[in-house]
């Protein structure tokens, strides 16, 4: 019949533009691929949002653990540890770039400087009060010349549950204590993971897991994660559970050494809404790690 076949053509031509009209839109919104979304964010715009992140968040974060803390009594209290949040911010980016770099034993260095920087803002004292010194198992804890108090204590010795717990636990399960490149790792021979993205290592918190055969951005990788869990530490409210024995060597400066175990609830909380939340990809502490894991591309 005329009618019909002249519909139906007039349905064929409305099809082929339709089919026409959504060929560039079906392209456009066609999803990336894994990898594409992983070399999305390896550009500079990407590193310098971590820099924006590290320096904007910590600065707002030591503000926080400080107003936490009571350590903000007027403006200028606020405005140092905003200020000295900032730097710790900038010393925590630059730490995660030098293990990109190939140097994870001495950005761990500088991330427990830019952690001290941050927690002595936060809990008063002074800048330069204490120092963090990271040895494995424990965590010093040192108070220097430049403590602007003569409270608190002189050395403090705290330590994190996890990595107590880890050292017992993984060992048991055929992982082995390591040092790779100076810093202390968990060898295991196979993490597991997809085909799409094979898994080579695994932080959680300040433990690392790691292939015994894998390459070293993996290490600068989870070396990162390792101090994303610091960069936590440091700006965490209430971060011990209290000091036991707090004056049981009181010296000529006063104080004396306290034992403390960290709780580090403010790393739990966030690796937890980050991890229930958002898609592996896309998840912040994924996408710095990625950014500034390997050297950049010339
Ligand atoms: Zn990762």
């Amino acid at each position: 019949m005329p009618t019909a076949s002249a519909s139906g053509s007039a349905w064929g031509r409305a099809l082929a533009l339709a089919a026409l009209a959504s060929a560039p839109l079906g392209a456009q919104t066609r999803p990336p691929s894994w990898a594409e979304r992983v070399r999305a964010t390896e550009t500079p715009e990407v590193r310098r949002r971590v820099l924006a992140v590290n320096v904007g968040g910590t600065a707002a974060l030591t503000l926080g653990r400080s107003a936490v803390e009571g350590e903000v009594h007027d403006l200028g209290d606020g405005a140092r540890a905003l200020a000295w949040g900032a730097v710790a911010g900038a010393g925590f980016y630059a730490a995660k770039r030098i293990s990109g770099e190939g140097q994870p034993a001495l950005a761990l260095g500088v991330a427990a400087l830019a952690g001290s920087l941050a927690e002595n803002a936060a809990t008063g004292g002074g800048p330069f009060g204490h120092l963090r010194v990271p040895l494995g198992l424990v965590d010093l804890r040192v108070r220097t010349p430049f403590a602007t108090r003569s409270d608190g204590p002189a050395l403090g010795v705290e330590m994190d549950p996890l990595v107590l717990g880890a050292s017992v636990a993984l060992p048991l399960w055929g992982a082995k204590p390591r040092l790779r490149r100076g810093v202390a790792v968990f060898e295991t021979d196979d993490l597991g993971g997809g085909p799409r993205y094979r898994r080579q290592g695994r932080t959680v918190g300040r433990v690392v897991v790691i292939e015994a055969d894998a390459p070293p951005h993996v290490l600068a990788h989870e070396t990162i994660h390792r101090i994303q869990a610091l960069q936590a530490s440091a700006v965490t409210p209430g971060g011990t559970v209290g000091a036991f024995a707090p004056d049981a060597r009181p010296t000529a400066a006063g104080g004396g050494v306290t034992f403390d175990v960290r709780t580090e609830w403010f790393y739990a909380l966030n690796a937890t809404l980050w991890t229930a939340l958002v898609d592996y990809l896309d998840r912040w502490p994924e996408v710095e790690a990625r950014a500034l894991d390997e050297p950049p591309r010339p």
